[in-house]
C-alpha cells in the first residue's frame, strides 16, 4: 500500500482536496482524502509527490487513430465538403489495408495521447488497424468499427464484415460499430447496425451527427453541397426520402439513437435537438478545435451545458487537429464558454467520456475501488483554483502517469 501525498487532489466525483492524499493498493485506488484525515499518517509507504495535482486520466471519446499520417496534410478549410474533399483525395479508400508506416504513425499518435494524460480512447476505425497497437501500447478503450454508404439497401454490409470484428475482439479489443453519418449512410444501414449493436453485451454506438450546415441542408430540403457530392460520386439515391427535419429528429424517427449512443459533435444542433438528446439520455461528444478547422465553426458549448445533455469530449484526428492533448480542447473550451463551470469540463474530460464509453467501474474518477490511473501533473507555484488551473493548458512536459503499467489494465500481457 503507497499513500501518495499531493498539493492538491481532483477527485472529480467531489470537491477538489487541499493538501491531499490519494492511498494506492496493487493498482487500485483505496481511499482519498486530505492530510488530516488520517489516510497520511500510517507511517509506511508515503511518498510526498510535493507541488502536483492528482487527478484521474483523461478519456477522449472520439478519435480516428487510424487517420494519425494524415497529420498536416489536410489543411484547414472554410466550408466543411471542401475539407472532405482535401481528405479523401489524400486518403483514398477508407477501408484499405494501412502500411507499415501508416501503421508507425498509429503508434506514434497513442504515445502523444499518453504523454498528454489521455488513459482511454474512443476510436473510429474503418480499417481496425488501431487495434493491435493500442493492445501493445496498453490503451484502453473502445474501438468502434465504422460502416458507410448511402447506397446500401440492407444489412450485408454488417454481415460480411462481422468477422473482421470478431477477429479485432479477439486480439483484445473492445469493438462495436458506428454508422458514419447521415450524409454517409442509407435509413437500412443505419436500422441494421442498430440492430447488431444492440445484440452487443455493451450497446455502445457512436455517430457523426450535426456537423456541418450542410449536412443540415441535405436533411432539411435534400439540396446543397452533399446532395451535389453524392451525385458527383454516383451514389445518390432518388428513392432517398428527404427527411425535412434536423439531424436528431432523423435518427430519432429512425429509431437508432439511445441512452447508449455518442453523438459527436452537434455544432449545428439547436435547443430542441439537445434537450431531446438529453431526454433520450445520449452523450454529445464535443471536438472543439477540428470544428474550427474543417470550417463548421464553434460549437455552442454554453447551450450543450444548459441543455443538461451529458457532454464527453474528443480530439477528432489529427487530420483536422494540431496535437492529441485533451488538456488543449478544455484550453479551447474555456475560450469559448467561459460561464460553464471549470469543475464541469473536467467531469467532460474524464467521467462522462468513461460512462459513454461504459469503463466508469475502472475510470473516470479518483475513487476508492477502481483502478489507479492517476496523472501527476507539476503545478507552477502555488494556485488557488486547481480546476480552474486545469482547463487553462496543460502541456505534456508537466504530465506524469503514477502507475504506468497498471497490473489492472485488461490489456496488459
Ligand atoms: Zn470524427
Amino acid at each position: 500500500m503507497t499513500a501518495y501525498r499531493a498539493a492538491w487532489v481532483c477527485p472529480i466525483d467531489g470537491p477538489p482536496i487541499r493538501d491531499g492524499v490519494v492511498t494506492v493498493d496493487a493498482g487500485r485506488i483505496v481511499a482519498i482524502g486530505d492530510r488530516g484525515s488520517g489516510f497520511g499518517d500510517q507511517g509506511s509507504g508515503i511518498r510526498d509527490l510535493g507541488n502536483v495535482v492528482l487527478m484521474p486520466g483523461l478519456i477522449n471519446a472520439h478519435i480516428h487513430l487510424e487517420l494519425s499520417w494524415l497529420r498536416g496534410r489536410v489543411p484547414p478549410a472554410p466550408r466543411f465538403t471542401e475539407w472532405v474533399k482535401t481528405m479523401f483525395a489524400v486518403r483514398g479508400r477508407p477501408d484499405a489495408a494501412l502500411s507499415a508506416e501508416q501503421v508507425a504513425s498509429i503508434r506514434r499518435a497513442i504515445s502523444e495521447l499518453r504523454a498528454a494524460g489521455t488513459v482511454a480512447v474512443g476510436d473510429i476505425s474503418n480499417s481496425l488497424a488501431a487495434v493491435g497497437p493500442m493492445r501493445e501500447a496498453r490503451l484502453d478503450g473502445v474501438v468502434f468499427h465504422e460502416l458507410l454508404g448511402f447506397k446500401e439497401r440492407d444489412g450485408a454490409l454488417v454481415e460480411s464484415t462481422r468477422g473482421a470484428r470478431a477477429s479485432a475482439t479477439v486480439a483484445g479489443a473492445r469493438v462495436s460499430l458506428a454508422p458514419h453519418a447521415p450524409y454517409s449512410t442509407s435509413p437500412e444501414l443505419f436500422q441494421a447496425i442498430r440492430a447488431e449493436v444492440g445484440a452487443f453485451a455493451s450497446p455502445i454506438m457512436s455517430v457523426h451527427l450535426g456537423e456541418s450546415p450542410e449536412e443540415t441542408e441535405l436533411l432539411a430540403s435534400g439540396t446543397g453541397p452533399w446532395r451535389s457530392m453524392l451525385e458527383f460520386i454516383g451514389v445518390w439515391r432518388d428513392d432517398w426520402r428527404i427527411p425535412g427535419c434536423g439531424p436528431v429528429e432523423y435518427l430519432d424517427r429512425l429509431g437508432v439513437i439511445d441512452a447508449h449512443t455518442l453523438v459527436v459533435h452537434g455544432v449545428q444542433l439547436d435547443d430542441a435537438a439537445l434537450t431531446r438528446l438529453a431526454a433520450i439520455g445520449a452523450t454529445l461528444v464535443t471536438c472543439p478545435r477540428s470544428n474550427q478547422w474543417v470550417g463548421v465553426g464553434l460549437p455552442p458549448i454554453q447551450r450543450f451545458y444548459d441543455s443538461g445533455v451529458a457532454v464527453a469530449i474528443g480530439t477528432d484526428s489529427l487530420a483536422s487537429v494540431d496535437d492529441l492533448n485533451l488538456f488543449s480542447e478544455l484550453k479551447t473550451m474555456r475560450a469559448i464558454a467561459p460561464g460553464v463551470p471549470a469543475s464541469k469540463l473536467l467531469e467532460s474530460a474524464t467521467l462522462t467520456g468513461a460512462r459513454a464509453l461504459g469503463l466508469d467501474r475502472e475510470l473516470g474518477s479518483l475513487t476508492a475501488g477502481k483502478r489507479a490511473e492517476i496523472l501527476a501533473i507539476t503545478l507552477p507555484g502555488p494556485v488557488d483554483d486547481i480546476e480552474e488551473y486545469l482547463v487553462s493548458g496543460i502541456d505534456p512536459s508537466q504530465i506524469s502517469h503514477l502507475n504506468p503499467l497498471n497490473p489492472l489494465n485488461p490489456l496488459n500481457p
